[in-house]
């Protein structure tokens, strides 16, 4: 058979649209590159939302909190053109301003966000959005444009260690805070799509789409007043004068009727009021990490006393606090907080990553190593990890065992001054060239 006839057997797909690879997406209406399948998106997101759940702080453990947004997601969700998506909502323990989704419909906002929003129709704006990004498949998009930000290591600076090696320089670490680094930055195009379709969802969900209005209002009055918490969420989803405008009149006339719907605020204040309790200690917390981004230490750190003394088993707070103390280069102060930590929200890797450096600036590598392995077993598929165990085994003089690691590490990471460290290990043990 020739190739030609062959192409032609293929089912729904002339041969023009298969050479190509471009094909109509039925829910934009865009030609588009055929960049990844539905399984691919699936995979990566779970791949790579762990990581992201995990640098947010975990999930909340406030249950009424999740299974309320669940609820919420699931009423827009279901009525999305792509309903088979395994979508989740989750609320992170974060304290700057965000939503986001992973192309697998893996959807969660910051704890930061849902204390400023003010019901339920705000809320499902919000959702809708995320949303409408999962089913214009934005991800993929900038993946195959080669716009995604890179999956890189998030670098911990532990090879500066080498000339201090009780502390180490931990800006990498805390460059990290509120991090994003493997979160997709939409365009405006984007974001103008998942704002109708995030409408259009809300609408046929039963919601009153002037909460995509009041959302829109509200993010732009808090940028004025707090731009550090919101840097993140006006990277990764452009805000414009014109977004806001477009909202305004869909909800004026395309949307009319549906905006004179009832709002849900009271199903919103009673399900977010253990978070809302908690307002004190958060803002204490975004103004220490407004401080931590400067550089002012000492300020974070008295932040932190007051949010901890408001709440002194906020997981967020414990971890901020352990951050402090090893950015002070105080590992031995740090310990305790991260030790509470790990007790209040067991299972929740990124304290224990933290509590094994602080071990490794403590020169207790057999705890350390034991710490990354946990975290491992908690959190797979971080390269760090791999370089931190290399590390300990190093510390401990086990040369076969570490080397073993610093190779599977260079086969991960070429690039950094881990990356160059593992090179200058094996070197010295003359197993490289
Ligand atoms: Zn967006």
């Amino acid at each position: 058979m020739l190739r030609r006839d062959f192409l032609w057997l293929l089912p729904g797909l002339g041969a023009g649209a298969w050479l190509s690879g471009c094909a109509t997406d039925p829910v934009t209406g865009r030609k588009t590159l055929v960049m990844m399948g539905k399984e691919q998106e699936i995979a990566l997101d779970r791949q790579h939302s762990p990581h992201q759940f995990s640098e947010d702080y975990g999930v909340s453990q406030d249950g009424r909190l999740n299974d309320y947004l669940a609820g919420v997601g699931r009423q827009l969700s279901s009525r999305s053109h792509r309903p088979d998506m395994p979508y989740s909502f989750r609320a992170v323990n974060a304290n700057y301003v965000n939503a986001y989704a992973f192309p697998g419909g893996s959807i969660a906002a910051t704890r930061g966000i849902l204390l400023e929003l003010e019901d339920e129709d705000q809320l499902a704006g919000l959702l809708g959005h995320e949303i409408g990004h999962v089913n214009a498949r934005h991800f993929a998009e900038r993946q195959a444009k080669g716009t995604l930000v890179q999956i890189v290591a998030l670098g911990v600076g532990i090879a500066a260690a080498e000339k201090n090696p009780a502390y180490g320089e931990l800006a990498g670490l805390l460059g990290n805070l509120g991090g994003g680094a493997l979160l997709a930055h939409y365009s405006r195009e984007d974001e103008r799509e998942a704002d109708a379709l995030g409408m259009e969802y809300m609408v046929r969900s039963g919601h009153n789409p002037q909460g995509m209005v009041d959302l829109m209002e509200l993010l732009n009055r808090e940028s004025k007043r707090k731009p550090n918490a919101l840097e993140l969420m006006f990277s990764t989803h452009p805000m414009s004068a014109e977004r806001l405008e477009t909202a305004r009149q869909r909800a004026a006339t395309q949307y009319a009727e549906a905006s004179r719907r009832p709002r849900g605020r009271e199903r919103y204040m009673d399900s977010t009021a253990r978070l809302r309790a908690l307002r004190p200690a958060i803002q204490e917390q975004q103004k220490a990490e407004a401080a931590l981004a400067k550089k002012a230490f000492d300020t974070a750190e008295q932040h932190l006393r007051s949010a901890l003394a408001f709440a002194p088993d906020d997981y967020t707070g414990l971890v901020l606090m352990g951050k402090t103390q090893m950015a002070l280069k105080r590992p031995q102060e740090a310990e305790p907080y991260l030790m509470r930590a790990k007790a209040v929200y067991p299972g929740e890797a990124q304290a224990v990553h933290l509590s094994g450096i602080t071990k490794l600036q403590l020169r207790r590598p057999e705890e350390a190593l034991a710490e990354f392995q946990a975290y491992e077993r908690l959190l797979p598929g971080n390269p760090n990890t791999t370089f931190l165990k290399a590390y300990s085994l190093d510390m401990m003089q086990r040369r076969e065992a570490a080397a073993q690691e610093y190779f599977r590490y260079l086969q991960m990471t070429r690039q950094g001054p881990q990356a160059q460290h593992a090179y200058s290990r094996l070197k010295a043990w003359g197993m490289v060239k």
